[in-house]
């Protein structure tokens, strides 16, 4: 880290600036209803109140956050006695939640720099477990992650603040962490995946200290709650910049922590149709959450986890197991390797496995089974699904447009089509479901490539 940078964030005062209302683009205008009057309520009844975070910063570089954050002197109990829509949450922070029909309002109390032992902090390994140490702006704002994060705009006078250096970052589009990353890190490795997501969102450079110790630090994610890296994970992929965040993690080797066995087919060879189909999943869910559609993280994950388990259904028939049985291992083993990391909840994994054991059902076009299938409740998705494996391998655009148009003609000329089917049409991968005499494989030659069934999607 550079010297005059460090100094300048060892006395934070020092470098404080007030951007005065005329200087600076945020109109009252653009802030929700809900929070202009947690803001106002607050600055009446005698504390400090500030819009923080997230909502200054989109309001600087777009007009448009996404939820408004509210630091306050306030304690979480006084914020409370203030609104009667108001509930305090959270243990590892405490903060207030102010509630507005659909709109929450967060507001949180400022966060003191040092404990001198009569506040609430507690800290394992260098990593944070709770925290909840009141004290001034100034402090709060270097307990923040990155610069831009920590701008602070004052309802007293319309003015935005800044003890870190956050607009200089904000106008050179740069995401730089306050204070030492590598003390940053430990205290909450999570923040590199904040980091990754935020440039990609943003597009912002990642300033070269701040990226730096992702390659020594990036293991301690295996250490972080696996609930809040599903939460995390959401947030990347769900969030309208999906494709771009995998792209920013996959390039600072932060992949690899979050989503193990992704990482270690995409870097292998070969894995050429399985970046496309993982990013055209992401590409369509980026386009659905711009138009307001539903995305379900099931979809995704699916996308994600789909080669990583053909990879180990093969690996296990190689080695003898029946192809059924191969499959349903190798379903339960990387899906529970990967909730280790990534906490999914059961109702997702449930419609992953579906979705995957759709998959080769689409390649069995008998009358009974075609009809059966499209009957599925899971149809629509597993289908989905197969069109997205047909953009990265042409081999299964046949089979995708069949169905596609399978959802369109009608009952009596879909059954003149199925008759029309050849048997040898079935060009199904590894299945569990596809019927076949059970028959020890040959052992490969030695250095042979990849069976004909495994090259496919
Ligand atoms: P988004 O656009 O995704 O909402 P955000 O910056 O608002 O981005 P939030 O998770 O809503 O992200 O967090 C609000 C603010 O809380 C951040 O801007 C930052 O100041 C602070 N913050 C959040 N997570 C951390 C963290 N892990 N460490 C330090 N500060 C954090
Ligand atoms: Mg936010």
């Amino acid at each position: 880290m550079n010297v005059e940078r460090s100094e300048q964030l060892m006395s934070p005062q020092g470098s404080f600036r007030v951007i005065p209302r005329a200087e600076h683009s945020i109109s009252r205008k653009s802030i929700s209803a809900g929070a202009l009057r947690v803001l106002y309520r607050l600055h009446e009844s005698g504390y400090q109140a500030f819009l923080v975070g997230g909502a200054v910063r989109d309001l600087l570089l777009t007009g448009h956050p996404k939820d408004f954050d509210i630091a306050t002197n306030a304690t979480p109990e006084e914020v409370r006695a203030l609104f009667r829509n108001c509930r305090l949450i959270g243990r590892r922070f405490r903060l207030a939640h102010v509630v507005f029909g659909r709109e929450i309002v967060e507001v949180a109390t400022f966060r003191g720099s040092s404990d001198d032992g009569s506040g609430d902090r507690h800290q394992v390994d260098g990593r944070l477990i709770r925290d909840n140490v009141y004290g001034t702006l100034e402090e709060d704002a270097v307990r923040r992650d990155f610069t831009v994060n920590a701008l602070y705009y004052d309802i007293a006078d319309f003015s935005v603040r800044d003890s870190v250096g956050g607009m200089a970052d904000l106008e050179s589009k740069t995401l730089r962490l306050i204070g030492d990353p590598e003390l940053r890190y430990r205290e909450d490795p999570v923040r590199m995946l904040r980091a990754a997501r935020l440039a990609a969102k943003l597009e912002f450079e990642i300033e070269a200290d701040t990226a730096a110790p992702f390659a020594t630090l990036g293991s301690l994610l295996s250490e972080a709650p696996p609930a809040r890296l599903f939460d995390e994970s959401l947030k990347l992929f769900l969030g309208g910049y999906g494709l771009k965040s995998f792209r920013m993690l996959e390039r600072h080797g932060l992949l690899e922590h979050v989503f193990p066995a992704t990482a270690r087919v995409l870097a292998g060879g070969g894995a050429a149709h399985f970046r496309r189909l993982v990013e055209q999943t992401l590409a369509s869910t980026d386009a659905r959450v711009r138009e307001d559609k539903p995305v379900t993280p099931a979809f995704l994950f699916a996308a994600m986890l789909w080669e990583p388990m053909r990879v180990t259904a093969q690996a296990l028939a190689d080695g003898g197991a029946d192809v059924a049985s191969a499959w349903t291992h190798a379903v339960d083993r990387v899906l529970r390797e990967q909730a280790a990391r990534v906490a999914i909840p059961r109702r997702f994994t449930l419609t992953i496995e579906e979705i995957w054991s759709l998959q080769p059902r689409f390649t069995q076009r008998t009358r009974k089974r075609a009809f059966k299938l499209l009957e599925h409740p899971r149809f629509r998705a597993a289908y989905d699904f197969l069109v997205l494996r047909a953009e990265g391998s042409p081999q299964l655009t046949e089979l995708a447009n069949w169905w596609t148009e399978a959802q369109q003609v009608g009952h009596d000329e879909l059954a003149a089509r199925l008759a029309a089917v050849p048997a040898s049409a079935d060009t199904t991968p590894l299945a569990p479901a596809r019927k076949r005499p059970r028959r020890r494989r040959k052992p490969k030659p030695s250095g042979g490539a990849a069976t004909s069934q495994e090259s496919g999607d």
